[in-house]
């Protein structure tokens, strides 16, 4: 069966496209009813919050992602816009708005779906558990490299496991790319966020589940996280959003790796971002990929990055196994990794070796 792919309804590309955002949500469905706008409180007081269309009536709410997103917070998040909306009469916001990185998107997406799904968030985690499309809701990347701006999941840490909302319903209506607003993002975080983006490609490029659609989009995210990280020293954010994008596509019709699943298990056990985690286990995995690690160790060495080393020695034996148990559910990513019969290739004992070194 080829799975019938749900895109981005609509995207706006363009340094300082965020300026007609308030023409976008007047387009959308229910244009008057109020817009709830999550936004990454990293922006708190700065010169963005004063661009984003809230009007009187409207909710602006920053979020802070210091942790990941957990489905406790969607849940909460979801009731405190409930309770907003009913406080001015109303039934549902008409949008909701996610500006930040790959942690805010995620909540907005998820948001979008529990305000027109039953239950908590955690409920949903896994694929195509969701069964009512979402308030409209809208992507603003301020990162760029998880590709969450075009994914149909929203990663979310539960009471058990770390484990995407995969649903048609989850993918954007809108999202609004503008690299002006990536342009503040610090050094490392840039960096972290970004090699997402290239492991991403190296994962899909190199895994069994490998097409030809899969591939050009890869192929040419690929090329422009060279161009941005290993070929020059000017700043091509502009190509680094769409690089994002792209990638984004590439693991859409295919899937990631190694590194991904390991890097589940640091971020559920150790609380570590996505974007280092990845560099973490991305640095220890030459045997998987080697033409990969040797070139984002160059990128590594060309933007003066050295990651955090020792993570996982002298960890308890039960947050070890926990980790362990949390990568290698993620069947699917080392099938495409390892192929299918991956459970001889990829044991407890190989995926514990493998951690010890991080
Ligand atoms: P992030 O959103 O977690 O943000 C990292 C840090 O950067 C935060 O402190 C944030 O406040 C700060 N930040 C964001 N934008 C900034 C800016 N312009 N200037 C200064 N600081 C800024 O980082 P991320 O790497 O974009 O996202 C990681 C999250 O994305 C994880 O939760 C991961 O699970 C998720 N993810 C989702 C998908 C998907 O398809 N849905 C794919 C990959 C990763
Ligand atoms: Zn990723």
């Amino acid at each position: 069966m080829f799975r019938n792919f749900k895109n981005v309804s609509r995207f706006i590309f363009g340094r300082g496209c965020f300026d007609q955002m308030d023409d976008i949500l007047n387009e959308a469905p229910l244009p008057e009813a109020p817009r709830a706008f999550l936004v990454d409180d990293v922006f708190e007081g700065t010169d963005l919050e004063k661009r984003i269309p809230a009007r009187p009536g409207d909710l602006l709410r920053f979020v802070n992602v210091d942790d990941e997103p957990k489905t406790g917070r969607v849940d909460a998040i979801r009731d405190e816009i409930l309770e907003f909306v009913a406080s001015r009469g109303g039934d549902l916001p008409g949008s909701v708005s996610g500006i930040g990185g790959g942690s805010v998107m995620d909540i907005a997406k998820a948001v979008s779906l529990m305000l027109t799904n039953p239950g908590s968030s955690a409920d949903y985690q896994g694929w195509d558990l969701i069964q009512n499309p979402g308030v409209y809701h809208v992507g603003v990347p301020t990162l760029s490299g998880t590709g969450a701006e075009v994914s149909r999941t929203t990663v979310l840490t539960g009471p058990d496991k770390k484990l995407g909302i995969n649903s048609d319903h989850t993918v954007f209506d809108q999202v609004a790319l503008d690299p002006d607003l990536i342009g503040g993002a610090p050094k490392e975080q840039r960096f972290y966020t970004g090699m997402d983006c290239f492991i991403h490609c190296v994962e899909s490029l190199e895994g069994s589940f490998l097409n030809s659609f899969s591939r050009a989009y890869g192929e040419k995210a690929m090329d422009l996280c060279r161009r941005v990280f290993a070929e020059s020293d000017a700043r091509h954010d502009d190509d680094l959003m769409m690089a994002s994008y792209f990638g984004g596509m590439s693991i859409a019709y295919s899937q990631v790796g190694v590194c991904h699943a390991l890097s589940y298990g640091l971020s559920y056990v150790l609380g570590l971002h996505h974007g280092i985690g990845n560099c973490v286990a991305f640095d220890c995995l030459e045997d998987y990929y080697p033409e990969g690690v040797d070139e984002f160790r160059l990128m590594m060495d060309r933007q003066g990055i050295s990651l955090p080393r020792g993570l996982v020695q002298g960890m308890e034996e039960d947050r070890m196994e926990k980790m362990i148990d949390v990568a290698l559910f993620l069947e699917p990513l080392w099938e495409n990794a390892l192929g299918p019969d991956w459970k001889k290739k990829m044991t407890r004992e190989t995926v514990r070796r493998l951690y010890e070194r991080m």
